[in-house]
């Protein structure tokens, strides 16, 4: 069944439409795997020179860094995310991908040869076919430029499907795409609801691989629809990551980066940092100064440039991220600041949310294991490294951790016991096109990102050659009477 025809984009800033755009529908999935199919097949795609495929990615970058400010616009718009962070994280990171894989390309596929006995084995990288691109609301932009930077790179045809409720810059991006000068059908966008399209798009032969970024609900759907014809599959899933704060740390700089890591984008990040361990010496005073600064922060809509937090994505997330909030405090958690909807009237009108901070969460309460997606930080002391370790590894999700001191050797033993994809140390939300970064756990399989996450995108074929001196392999000798 496909949903309505007609898909109403609504600034969560303010509940007005800013775009109604098409679904697409039954017909249109045809002819786009169709297309993606062909270009794969018998396109000239596959042919380009590795030269000429780096030169039309690199236009994409370059076509990327044209539209910056109206493609910040158009992020914030549609996200509600400050449009300091659309202006100088989303975009401009978003081009350097494009050209960090563009500029890599030819290093990264370069084959191997294994030296064996009598024989040489080629290692080489092909691209794996027609890629699915799944990906969600919170980085439109961003998220969709990583997998199609890297799966174009690879050689693939992508079919790019971004979240319904955040579709336009991923269809910016496919305008630009075309106009960097990719053959018909290489780069494809679908705007559809996952709901009604997921399974038809997944489960079809046409595609080779998904590379899904979302929810661990869905994510587990689409494990389900790659299994029925053993797709290539990657999964970056949600997460419940620590933050763990020792007594050494410098307080102002872990009170400030502890705020950046669970409050940027309203909270809507996979690698949030929802739950903050401090050691218990300094807890009060982290905790003073920490709830302090989260009064502070300035809610508006997204287009001010004076604003810090915007709103959320919509009102069925809020009502989401309350619910959380008001179970935590029934359950006997202590909410220091914040976790209501602001009262005043010029926030009225779109899906804001005060900035929440949470003390005495016991590691049962749902808010402690479950994945909220919002502003809401939990503030939990402990009092040795060995009970903080367990107490960040408590949880389904293994994404992402950070760890705050000054004692290098401690946060390296400590890193290494932690059951997390990336852990931080005396910093935050790093990502660079040249390291890789995926989850453990429910928080997903595969990498995006670094040698790692662009081989995801490329299969290693082996080609062996005999090299017998004599031209008589030893299978000849078996039934060789
Ligand atoms: P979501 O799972 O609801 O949707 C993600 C995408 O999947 C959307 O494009 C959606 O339309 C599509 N989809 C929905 N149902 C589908 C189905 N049955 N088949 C195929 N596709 C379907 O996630 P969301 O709410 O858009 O995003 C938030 C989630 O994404 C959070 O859990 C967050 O942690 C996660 N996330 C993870 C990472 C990471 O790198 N690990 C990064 C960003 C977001």
């Amino acid at each position: 069944m496909m949903a309505a025809s007609i898909q109403k984009i609504i600034n969560p800033s303010n509940s007005e439409i800013i775009a109604e755009i098409p679904l697409a529908q039954s017909k249109d999935l045809e002819l786009v795997l169709t297309q993606a199919r062909q270009a794969f097949d018998q396109g000239p795609w596959l042919k380009l020179p590795l030269k000429e495929r780096k030169e039309l990615i690199l236009n994409i970058s370059r076509g990327i860094l044209d539209k910056a400010g109206e493609l910040a616009n158009l992020e914030t718009l549609n996200t509600g995310k400050p449009i300091k962070e659309s202006t100088f994280m989303d975009i401009p990171s978003s081009a350097k991908v494009f050209e960090y894989f563009a500029n890599n390309l030819e290093r990264l596929l370069e084959s191997e040869t294994v030296q064996l006995e009598n024989a040489q084995s080629r290692l080489v990288r092909e691209p794996r076919g027609v890629v699915l691109l799944i990906v969600p609301w919170n980085y439109p932009l961003l998220i969709a430029s990583w997998k199609m930077s890297q799966a174009l790179a690879a050689g693939n045809v992508v079919i790019l499907k971004p979240s319904s409720l955040t579709p336009l810059t991923a269809l910016e991006l496919g305008k630009i795409a075309c106009g960097a000068g990719l053959p018909v059908g290489v780069a494809n966008v679908v705007n559809a609801s996952g709901d009604s399209v997921g399974e038809t798009l997944c489960s079809d032969k046409r595609v080779d691989m998904i590379s899904f970024t979302g929810s661990n609900i869905v994510g587990k759907e689409i494990l389900g629809y790659a299994s029925k014809n053993v797709k290539k599959l990657t999964l970056e899933l949600g997460g419940k990551s620590a933050s763990i704060i020792l007594k050494d740390a410098d307080l102002e700089v872990a009170v400030n980066s502890a705020l950046c890591s669970i409050f940027l984008n309203q909270g809507q990040m996979c690698t949030a940092m929802s739950r903050i361990f401090i050691e218990d010496d300094i807890y009060d005073k982290f905790v003073i100064e920490f709830v302090k600064k989260t009064k502070q922060i300035k809610l508006g809509p997204g287009l001010d440039y004076e604003t810090q937090m915007g709103p959320l994505i919509s009102e069925s997330q809020r009502k989401k991220v309350l619910g959380y909030v008001e179970k935590a405090k029934k359950e006997g958690a202590r909410l220091l600041c914040g976790g209501k909807i602001p009262g005043s009237p010029e926030l009225k009108k779109g899906f804001f949310f005060e900035p929440a901070v949470l003390a005495e969460v016991k590691p049962v309460m749902s808010v402690f294991q479950e994945e909220v997606f919002g502003p809401v930080a939990i503030v939990n002391k402990f009092s040795s490294p060995d009970e903080v370790i367990d107490l960040a590894n408590n949880s389904d999700f293994g994404l992402a951790a950070s760890i705050w001191t000054k004692d290098a050797c401690k946060a390296n033993e400590m890193a290494g016991k932690i059951n997390a994809g990336i852990v931080w140390v005396n910093t935050y939300g790093m990502f660079y096109p040249e390291a890789p970064y995926g989850g453990f756990k429910q928080s997903g399989f595969g990498k995006e990102l670094g040698r790692e996450g662009f081989l995801e995108y490329a299969r290693l074929k082996n080609i062996f050659v005999d090299k017998t001196p004599d031209s008589k392999p030893l299978v000849n000798f078996w039934y060789g009477f």
